[in-house]
This record gives C-alpha cells, sequence and structure tokens, in this order.
C-alpha cells in the first residue's frame, strides 16, 4: 500500500454533532487501521468513575451534558497522543470540539509532524435524537447498541460477553437537548476555523448506509484523499 515508504502520521479527527456516529465509526476505522480511537467523552467517564479529583471536577458538566474545560481535555489528549501506540496514527472522537481545542491540537500535531485529516460526518438532526435516545451500551467491552437499528440478540444484554447493558446518565431526553446546544454554540462553528485554516475536511453522509459502509468510506479518504 505505501510500497515501504515511510509516510507521516496521521491523526483522523470525526467531527459532528452528538449521535453522528463518531464512537461507532472510531472503532470500526481501529479494525481497519490499527489506529488506535482517542475518544474524550470515554477517557472523562473512565475518571468519573473512578471518583478521582479529574473525575469530581467534570462529573457535574458532563451529567447537564455541557462542555468540559478546553485546558483538561487539552492536557488528557497531549498525554495520550504521546504514547507509543499513536506513533503510526490515532483516531480522535469527539475532540477537538471548541475553536481552542482545535487550535492546540494544531499545535500539537504540528510539533510532532503528524498529518490532520477531518472528517464531518453528516447526519439528519432527527435521526440523531433517534439514534441518541434508543442507545445502549455494555459497560464491560463498550459496544453500541441501539434498541431501534442495532438490537442485541437477547434484550438489555450484551451479544459478546452476557453483561446486563445500560443506557448511558447523559442520554436522557433533557440532557440529549443540551448537548445538540452545546454542539450548535460551541462546536459547529469550529468547522468554519477548519476551512480557515487549511485542514483537509471532508464530508461524509453518516444518515444512509449501514455503519461498515460508511467505515470504508472514510477509509479511502483517509487513504487516497478521496
Ligand atoms: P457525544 O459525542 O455523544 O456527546 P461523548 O462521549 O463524546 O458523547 O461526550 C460526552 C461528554 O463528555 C460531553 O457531553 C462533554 O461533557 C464531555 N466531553 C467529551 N469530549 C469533550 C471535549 N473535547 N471538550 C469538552 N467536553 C468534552
Amino acid at each position: 500500500m505505501n510500497n515501504g515508504q515511510k509516510r507521516s502520521p496521521r491523526a483522523v479527527v470525526l467531527f459532528g454533532p452528538p449521535g453522528s456516529g463518531k464512537g461507532t465509526q472510531a472503532k470500526l476505522l481501529t479494525e481497519r487501521t490499527g489506529f488506535p480511537q482517542i475518544s474524550t467523552g470515554d477517557m472523562l467517564r473512565e475518571h468519573v468513575q473512578a471518583g478521582d479529583e479529574i473525575g469530581r471536577e467534570v462529573a457535574k458538566l458532563m451529567h447537564a451534558g455541557s462542555l468540559v474545560p478546553d485546558e483538561l481535555v487539552n492536557a488528557l489528549v497531549k498525554q495520550r497522543v504521546a504514547r507509543p501506540d499513536c506513533r503510526d496514527g490515532f483516531i480522535l472522537d469527539g475532540y477537538p470540539r471548541t475553536q481552542q481545542q482545535a487550535e492546540r491540537l494544531g499545535v500539537l500535531l504540528e510539533g510532532r509532524g503528524i498529518d490532520q485529516v477531518v472528517i464531518h460526518l453528516v447526519v439528519d438532526y432527527n435521526k440523531v435524537i433517534a439514534r441518541l435516545s434508543g442507545r445502549r451500551q455494555c459497560p464491560v467491552c463498550g459496544t453500541l447498541y441501539n434498541v431501534l437499528s442495532r438490537p442485541p440478540k437477547q434484550a438489555d444484554v450484551c451479544d459478546l460477553d452476557g453483561a446486563g447493558l445500560v443506557i448511558r446518565e447523559d442520554d436522557s431526553e433533557a440532557v440529549i437537548r443540551e448537548r445538540l446546544e452545546e454542539y450548535e454554540r460551541q462546536t459547529r462553528p469550529v468547522l468554519e476555523y477548519f476551512h480557515s485554516a487549511g485542514r483537509r475536511l471532508y464530508e461524509v453522509d453518516a444518515g444512509r448506509e449501514v455503519p461498515p459502509v460508511v467505515c470504508e468510506r472514510i477509509y479511502k479518504l483517509i487513504e487516497n484523499g478521496g
């Protein structure tokens, strides 16, 4: 594929509203590319579960559907991408979400000689709501299900390890609304910034096709540039 030539490491930024399928695509792309998934949402939830200092700082904000402070997520991502498994590339899922985060990421990647490609997952608003309100997750292996579009074989039980599925606390209706508002207020405008900063940015329709087909499309874009 790369004919033995050394290519620059790449950061694949999955960008889109809650429910656009960032987590699902990140997992599929991890299998396809071998790059690790870096989900700031998952990292923050781990801190909340551990009840440590970071977890105590962010728990209230997350439960309310608000964004957590930029400095905190910037530091988490900086530490994470320095780990050896990120040497050839990685998938950013849910980061950056503000212009300040996007600027800091640009500096971080430039300093490390990492190419950046942004994939904007475009999905209809109503579909996003249906996806988020039907979402269930395995607390053990992280597999995502949806009661409508991707139900487990047995209701509320993970196909892979038999654990009882859970609803994320921030998937309640009021909190979903707040997360979408945060997206409109703080995150969608980052697209303008990506444009003005000259980032490689591709739009992918993530509302029609099944996840593996969407994944293949993204894979081609990041490999060949479309
Ligand atoms: P979703 O994309 O479905 O909203 P995530 O798991 O990515 O879910 O994020 C869950 C919550 O974690 C967000 O609502 C926010 O509180 C926090 N969070 C995750 N990533 C960031 C980020 N990059 N900046 C600020 N807050 C974040």
